[in-house]
């Protein structure tokens, strides 16, 4: 009897993992996949919680990949092991704080491991050649076969025909013929893939599928690495930085301010772990305090509160400002004007 194959395919929520799976799939092999939840990942809750992203879907689109293409879907959170990659990353970052070389080589590295324990066969990933500058060029292919530790079983249906010869297809497992050729920044080829296997809603994730590769983003992670005068983060750190306006006034202390009434519902969660600033004779956004301020740095925090206020234009807003261990301190300030707040305070 012909054993069946088994591949697990890196699902990352997005057309070309789910393109990639479909093809091999199609071949009668046995596919599960694996996402990777990194902390940084774009899907998830944070992107659930605001309002001017109603229209999208509330959805975590890995798993719904994994639903339209009928395969189980193993979510493993590799938060801790993940931090390495991004403070260490040996090929460097990309535009912005993205290490995509290393998070790559890492991934299928895990995936290897995973598909060792599992008794699969092989990798698959949805990479195209020349798709993205830094992680996906015909010349990063090998290093990520190689330093993964995972080497010719490691396929790339959507470009496989473009590259050496894997294993599955040494073997014929799968047939070489029915792989696909694709390459370059063109989204074409897989739209009528996608068309062809009838997929009609899909993501169409903008520059990479995590925050790192966000300017914005990468440069509040740059402030909060500075300013704490190492490279360590929590997850809670990683996910604050998603959220809200960042001020930062002087080097002890920045201000986290709720910019819709979504946010100022997840930043609520974090108001026991924080300072925080609720305004009191006025309608306004719950704001938390990171950082360690003194007396003076907190009445300055309260006027900058105060501007974000239906106050703002007031002569005077009370607001209580919480800290930990310490009685709750009740402060009417004049609010600060916007030119009061330079831009160089925005992180
Ligand atoms: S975009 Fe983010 S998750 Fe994707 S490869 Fe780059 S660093 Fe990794």
């Amino acid at each position: 009897m012909v054993k069946q194959r088994k591949a697990v395919a890196l699902i990352s929520g997005g057309l070309d993992s789910l393109l990639a799976t479909k093809v091999i799939m199609e071949q009668g092999i046995h596919v599960e996949g694996i996402n990777f939840f990194t902390g940084f990942c774009v899907e998830g809750h944070t992107h659930a919680i605001r309002q001017k992203d109603k229209v999208k879907p509330k959805r975590n689109n890995a798993l719904w990949v994994a639903e339209q293409l009928g395969i189980k879907l193993h979510i493993i959170d590799i938060v801790e092991e993940y931090k390495e990659v991004l403070i260490n990353p040996k090929h460097g970052y990309g535009a912005n704080l993205n290490p995509c070389l290393d998070c790559k080589i890492f991934m299928v590295k895990k995936a290897y491991e995973w598909m060792q324990e599992n008794d699969f066969d092989f990798i698959i990933t949805g990479e195209v050649i020349g798709q993205r500058p830094k992680s996906q060029r015909k010349n990063t292919m090998p290093i990520v076969q190689k330093n993964s530790g995972a080497f010719d079983r490691l396929l790339r249906p959507l470009c496989a025909k473009n590259l050496p010869e894997t294993l599955p297809e040494k073997e014929a497992w799968v047939d070489r013929e029915k792989l696909m050729n694709f390459s370059g920044r063109s989204r074409k080829p897989q739209m009528s893939l996608a068309k062809k296997f009838e997929f009609e809603d899909y993501a169409q994730p903008a520059g990479g599928c995590c925050f790192l590769t966000d300017k914005a983003y990468s440069e509040k992670l740059v402030d909060l690495w500075q300013h704490r005068g190492h490279k360590e983060y929590e997850l809670d750190d990683i996910m604050l930085l998603k959220v809200g306006r960042h001020i930062r006034p002087t080097d002890s202390f920045k201000l986290i301010i709720g910019r819709e009434e979504g946010e100022n519902n997840f930043l609520e969660g974090y108001r026991k772990q924080f300072i925080s600033i609720q305004p009191i004779s006025h309608t306004g956004p719950l704001v938390l305090i990171d950082g360690e301020p003194s007396a003076e740095d907190l009445q300055l925090a309260a006027k900058i509160a105060a501007r974000f206020t239906q106050g703002k234009n007031e002569s005077s807003v009370t607001v209580q400002i919480d800290r930990h261990e310490a009685p709750s301190w009740v402060l009417t300030v004049k609010p600060f004007t916007s030119e009061e707040i330079p831009s160089e305070w925005y992180v």
